[in-house]
């Protein structure tokens, strides 16, 4: 029997579960859909999923931590709000599956993982000091000092998704109008790809010179990066990272981004003190995040 702590992300559709032993990260991870979780109870759920993982590879549980895409509680315990899984709110899943599990558990804010696996052992490395935005589904923002995430006073935040960006009216998941992620994020391109009728992951190949299409991809494109330039003129990193699903999809207008978010940035600091990175380690980097929590 191997000691392990296993590392779970919850999404809004699968969970991912992997471990991390004295080797090092697991090579393979396993999906599961969460559609039982969002009918049943969840810390019964994810407690017999963690056991199933355990068994089949003769792990020894030594703790586990949990990437959540939702608003945590101060303590990191619980969900205060959790649109996505909404029978997740309010239910002590830290303290239930540590008691169903017999080991420690720990929530961690999805986005706070990725940027603490890129700082770790990814594209920031080391650095004293990162702004990360990923892009996927919706759109997270966090900040790194030292390795440790700036949590606010409510231990939720860099709501860089629903930071306001236009005044259209668009409304957002949340319920506020004109948030990021209304404009620019996973979904919205998956709105896109539906309504004209292209693949979703070839939509900026395909979409970029599209007559109606190609516009919007622009704009979204600039959203994003001037969220990211607020976020940096804000905290003055060292340096700013960006990763995600949607900014790493074939022919997303990286150099349009970067011009974009350069543009926006104060002169002469950050703009010629800051770097910019990709991220590099994709949805691993939460394997590698835990490592220092575990
Ligand atoms: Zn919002």
């Amino acid at each position: 029997m191997t000691a392990a702590g296993v590392v779970i992300d919850l999404g809004g559709t699968h969970l991912r579960l992997g471990h991390l032993s004295a080797q090092g990260p697991s090579a393979a991870e396993e999906k599961i859909k969460t559609e039982g979780l969002r009918r049943g109870e969840p810390i019964g759920f994810i407690a017999q999923r963690v056991q199933d993982y355990a068994q089949t590879r003769n792990l020894m549980v030594t703790g586990v931590v949990i990437g959540v895409p939702f608003t945590p509680n101060h303590d990191l315990t619980a969900a205060v709000s959790s649109p996505n899984i909404p029978n997740l709110e309010g239910v002590p899943l830290a303290s239930g599956l540590s008691a169903a599990l017999g080991c420690p558990v720990r929530l961690e804010r999805d986005i706070n993982l990725l940027l603490m696996g890129e700082w770790r052992a990814g594209a920031a490395q080391g650095v004293g000091s990162v702004f990360g935005m990923f892009v996927g589904t919706g759109v997270g923002g966090c900040y790194l000092e030292n390795g440790a995430p700036f949590r606010g006073s409510t231990g939720a935040a860099l709501e860089l998704g629903h930071i306001p960006i236009r005044s259209e009216g668009a409304v957002c998941g949340c319920g506020n109008v004109d948030c990021l992620e209304a404009y620019a994020c996973g979904r919205v391109l998956e709105r896109w790809a539906d309504e004209v009728g292209v693949p979703v992951g070839k939509i900026f190949t395909e979409g970029l010179t599209h007559p109606t299409l190609g516009p919007r991809l622009g704009a979204f494109t600039d959203d994003l990066a001037r969220a990211l330039a607020t976020g940096v003129n804000l905290f003055h990193p060292e340096v700013a990272l960006v990763g995600g699903g949607v900014t790493e999809m074939p022919d997303f207008p990286k150099e349009r981004f970067v011009g974009t978010f350069f543009a926006h940035l104060r002169r002469p600091v950050p703009s010629e003190t800051l770097s910019l990175v990709w991220a590099t380690l994709g949805s691993r980097a939460s394997l590698y995040g835990a490592a220092g929590l575990i």
